[in-house]
């Protein structure tokens, strides 16, 4: 059997960026369970040219846990790395590579589990979910979970194995993105029939600012998370060509990070009121086709199990540790909740390191995530 440790060297060595196809690792990733004689089922992008793979080890006509993980990985341009991103090196007890965190060293574990489980005669399947660009706004796995919804028997329950040093996380925000383009209308600077977009985007940037202030005076609060508020914020933005120009656009990019007992469309339905009724009536007397296009680019559900809900008391059961966590970031775990399938988020490896030049796993948090996977074997 290999190594996990093996396992990931392999994983990290396919550049599965985003951006690019990711039918290579998928393919290694079949390739292993099917030759340990699970059923794979593919769903692919409308290009073809990436794809999910759901994995099921053992009998099909029972429900089963399920463990799922993404199999993108975030851009290393721009990024100082000591040394070949796509390479497993390892230094002072630390793996340092593209996704070792996050969260291929989480899939080495799953390979590792898969060829464990046919020697435990285990009387419940374990099925797996790995799906692609995650790291765009969990686009992929929305395909995975419609497949998933129509089969006969659907797993129990659900882990993503997203870094969390191992601690079970109960809850995470709802993560909502959007594009704004402003529409305003071009003159020489010198002259006062223009529609200014830039100010135009500035004003209502400023007003998502303040509904930011406003929630963290005022809230709701839930101390569960940090920061206990649901937050908002402006990412990107650009617009104009030149000082002597009135500009006749601007776009830019701001998010919700809502908790989940907050509803984002109350917010969502305030910015949107805000820029037809405040400021779109000024620009459009001036310029009819002015005014702003708000468009949703992201939408991750958030969820918020009980500490005594099944999956939580399973999984924490399995970390030795009751204490459950909730966190900011969003994961697909909110998406699979919302299908029906109680999911936590639970994987070695911290959310610190990645995304960063020289991400790393450690030795210690990949022998910590295969014992933790160990115990579920013998659950099953
Ligand atoms: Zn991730």
């Amino acid at each position: 059997m290999t190594a996990p440790i093996d396992l990931l060297e392999r994983l990290i060595a396919f550049d599965s960026t985003s951006r690019r196809s990711n039918l290579d690792i998928i393919a290694f990733i079949r390739d292993s369970l099917e030759g340990l004689g699970a059923v794979c089922r593919l769903t692919h992008d409308d290009a073809g040219a990436k794809a999910n793979l759901f994995a099921t080890l053992g009998p099909t006509d029972r429900p089963g846990v399920m463990l799922s993980g993404h199999t993108d990985v975030v851009p290393v341009d721009g990024q100082a790395w000591s040394s070949d991103p796509f390479r497993l090196t390892e230094r002072d007890g630390r793996l340092y590579g593209r996704g070792s965190a996050d969260m291929k060293g989480f899939i080495a574990l799953c390979l590792h589990a898969a060829g464990r489980y046919g020697s435990l005669r285990a009387a419940d399947p374990l099925h797996f979910a790995f799906s692609f660009d995650e790291e765009l706004g969990c686009i992929g796995v929305r395909r995975l979970i419609a497949d998933l919804v129509t089969l006969p028997v659907r797993p129990r329950l659900c882990l993503v194995g997203e870094p969390t040093g191992m601690k079970v996380v109960a809850g995470h925000k709802t993560r909502r993105g959007f594009a704004c383009q402003v529409h305003g209308r071009e003159c020489h600077s010198a002259l006062a029939e223009g529609v200014n977009a830039v100010e135009a985007a500035a004003q209502l940037v400023t007003h998502i600012g303040a509904i930011q202030r406003r929630l963290k005076q005022d809230g709701p609060f839930d101390h569960a998370y940090d920061p206990p508020y649901t937050t908002l914020h402006t990412g990107l933005i650009e617009g104009g060509r030149a000082l002597n120009i009135v500009p006749a656009d601007c776009r830019f990019q701001f998010e919700i990070r809502a908790l989940p007992r907050q509803n984002p469309d109350v917010l969502e339905a305030e910015i949107r009121c805000h820029a037809r009724d405040q400021l779109e009536p000024e620009m459009k007397a001036r310029s009819p086709s002015a005014g702003f296009d708000i468009a949703v680019i992201d939408d991750t559900a958030g969820f918020d199990l009980p500490d005594d809900d099944p999956a939580v008391v399973f999984f924490s059961r399995l970390t030795g540790d009751n204490r459950t966590q909730r966190v900011s970031f969003g994961t697909e775990a909110g998406l699979f909740n919302k299908a029906g399938v109680p999911t936590v988020v639970c994987g070695p490896g911290f959310i610190e390191q990645a995304h960063k030049p020289d991400e790393f796993i450690s030795r210690e948090q990949l022998a910590m995530g295969e014992a933790f996977l160990d115990r579920l074997l013998e659950e099953l």
